[in-house]
């Protein structure tokens, strides 16, 4: 059986918990051929969770081990795909951030990577 279709519901991919999720798209095949899958994951998004975490003014902390991750591009920072997330998630107001890391956040990054040990040093300090 043939389960091939050409239209197809776009899928992405939550760069904060890894979770796929549907977009409410739907994509088509421009000529019309059953050559997609029933789901398409077209890239990186926000899922519905951390998108309102997003709009609220936080900022992810996502745990990366280093070890296991890519390397890094030229300019210091690691692509989301390269990543290697340990499962450990933090949430912290941009404001606070900025603070804590003594660095301006860019208004459009949903999140940052971080590695092990640093989200526990942050949940130490909070916890003050
Ligand atoms: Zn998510």
């Amino acid at each position: 059986m043939n389960d091939k279709s050409h239209v197809s519901l776009e899928r992405r991919v939550c760069l904060v918990c890894g979770t796929h999720f549907d977009t409410g798209s739907i994509l088509l095949d421009k000529r019309l051929r059953a050559s997609m899958e029933r789901y398409t994951t077209t890239g990186l998004g926000l899922c519905a969770e951390h998108q309102r975490l997003f709009d609220d003014g936080f900022v992810a902390l996502v745990e990366c081990d280093p070890e296991r991750s890519g390397s890094p591009a030229a300019d210091g920072r690691l692509k989301p795909e390269q990543a290697y997330c340990t499962g450990r998630l933090a949430h912290l107001k941009r404001e606070l951030f900025s603070k804590v890391f003594n660095a301006p956040i860019a208004v459009d990054l949903p999140c940052v990577f971080v590695e092990p040990g640093v989200i526990e040093k942050l949940q130490a300090m909070c916890a003050h």
